[in-house]
This record gives structure tokens, sequence and C-alpha cells, in this order.
């Protein structure tokens, strides 16, 4: 692993170049400085003095980075050792708070704050951390269809890609791809939230263009295939009248842009069978319930595959659990 205190000292392209920042241009954080802190984090233009033994209780990386030599021209702040960091002052805040906070939550951060500690606890391989992050965010962006149908608050579909691409979440990305290949193809361009930093890759953009396809057909043959393939039940008594209360249904679907509404394709949304009530009988309806629910089933199972990730299979490998705990 590269030691990242010394690319930080040798990156020279962007303005995270941390070689010609002068101490005397930076300034103190406001929260996040300890008096009795043993080193100074310089990070951009802000300086952070934490306790080297927290920093390294939690992380072998800067653990073996304050182990190194330490150079002869060393800065020093108020006795305590300067360490430049080529991270985003930001992100080395919301860390350390977090560091900091016996409270320490996901589930209560901002989704700036959740980008930052999973960022760095990623980069600086700190696996409590990372692993509180991705569970929040598994939370939301589920692999199981049951918990997709009922998620806390989600983040931002267009971020989640972009951070399980950057810190390597596999397993958010079937939901979360689906997420963002349903919107209308203007979101899918601009990123959705307003925010360039979070606009999908060409590749993943791709992926979203050639799932919709897919979805549009999955959407018909599969979850819907109650109404354009109606079938009425084997023990209806009523099946001219249910055959014109599907196709009624299908006209409604148009209408009301239901299929695409908004240009946006929806074949895993939960419809509500309320409604179906007054055009089928009780027989039917039960079955319109039931061949939804197995073509819902369908489509998240094909999910991976449809963005390129093959099965769940290969996201989740079955064996692997067994061979760990047999191991
Ligand atoms: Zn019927």
């Amino acid at each position: 692993m590269t030691n990242p205190l010394k690319r930080a000292r040798n990156e020279t392209t962007d303005e995270s170049d941390t070689s010609t920042i002068k101490i005397t241009e930076c300034t103190r954080h406001s929260d996040v400085w300890f008096d009795d802190g043993s080193i100074v984090l310089c990070v951009e233009k802000t300086l952070f003095r934490v306790h080297r033994t927290i920093l390294c209780s939690h992380s072998e990386i800067f653990s073996d980075m304050f182990s190194l030599p330490r150079p002869l021209d060393e800065h020093m702040i108020e006795g305590c050792p300067v360490a430049w960091l080529s991270d985003r002052a930001c992100d080395v805040e919301h860390l350390l708070k977090a560091m900091y906070d016996p409270f320490f939550r996901p589930t209560l951060m901002s989704t700036d704050q959740l980008e930052g500690v999973l960022r760095l606890s990623t980069k600086y391989e700190m696996p409590t951390f990372r692993q509180e992050c991705i569970s929040y965010i598994t939370s939301c962006f589920p692999s199981e269809l049951s918990d997709f149908d009922d998620p806390p608050p989600r983040p931002s579909c267009f971020w989640a890609v972009t951070m399980a691409r950057e810190c390597d979440i596999l397993e958010i990305l079937p939901c979360a791809m689906y997420l963002c290949a349903r919107e209308p193809p203007r979101v899918i361009i601009e990123g959705g939230d307003g925010d360039s930093r979070n606009c999908l890759s060409q590749g993943d953009q791709n992926l979203c263009w050639e799932a919709r396809e897919q979805l549009a057909h999955m959407a018909e043959s599969e979850v819907f295939s109650f109404l354009y393939r109606f079938q009425p039940h084997s023990e209806c008594q009523a099946a001219n009248k249910c055959r014109s209360g599907a196709r009624g249904i299908i006209r409604i679907f148009y209408e009301t842009n239901r299929i695409y509404p908004y240009g946006r394709m929806e074949a895993l949304r939960i419809e509500d069978f309320s409604i179906y009530g007054k055009s089928v009988c009780g027989c039917c309806l039960t079955a319109m319930r039931t061949s939804h629910h197995t073509g819902r089933q369908v489509v998240w199972a094909a999910l991976p595959n449809l963005f390129g990730l093959g099965s769940w299979n290969n996201i989740f490998p079955p064996d692997l659990t067994e061979s760990l705990s047999d191991g």
C-alpha cells in the first residue's frame, strides 16, 4: 500500500497538492483542535489537532505512516508534528468527528458526512467505520426485494452508484442502478440531484439505457403479464366481464401514463390492487396478485445481470460464508 502521507507530498497535479501549502496560510479547525492533541493534520488549508494514538487505534495505515522515521525538516506546531493529507478537508472533518463521537451512527448523518466517513474509512482501512457505513447504505439499497419495498429514507441513487464504484460496494449496485435507470433520460444524463459529482460515468449511463429496454419488456411480459396476457382464473364465473375489466385497466394505464409516468420506468412498482376489485372477480384478482408478485421477483432476480454484474450469486457467492466458517 502506498503511504498516503508520502503520496500527499508528491502529488503536484491538482488542487490537493500539498507541497505548495504554507503553514502560515492555514487555519485551525474551530472544533477539531484538541489542546492536548499530539499530531496536527494539514488538509487543504485546514489544520486539525488530534491524538496520534486515536488515529492509530482505528487505522493500520495511520499506524504505519506514523512509525516511519521523521524527516529532519519536519514541521512542528506547538510541539506537534504536522502530517499532510491529500484528502478533502470536509471529508477529514467528518471522519475525525465520527472518531471522537461515542454515539456515532451513520443513520444520523447527512449524505456529505456519510460520504466523508465511507471514503476515508475505505482509504485508511478502518473496518469498523466502513462496515457501519456499508450496513446503513445496504439497508437503503438492499439485495432483497422485501427490503426494497420498505426502505429507510434513501440518499440519491446517483450518489450511491458513484460511491459504490469508488469504494467497491458491489452489493448495492443492482438496486441503485435500477433506481437510476427508471428515471427519465434527462435525469440519467445530468445526474438527478443537481450535483455534478454524482453524474453516472458514461459506462453506467450506457448500462442504464440498455437496462431500460429490458425493464420495459419485463414490465409487460412478467410483472403486468396478468393484464397484457389476461387469462380468467379456472374458477372464474364471469370470464367476459373480467376480460373486459382487464382491458379497461390497461386503458387506464395508458391514459394515466402509469407504465411510463413522466418517462419513468417502474417495473418494480408496488401495485395498488384495491382499484382492481371493481373490474374483475375475486378469483381473478387473487391470481393477478400472485402473478404480479412472481413477476416482480423475476425482475429482482434479473437486476444484477441487467447491469453487467452477473447474478446475485456472483455478488454473494453462496459458498463464501460456509468456507469462511469452515476455515
Ligand atoms: Zn374472473
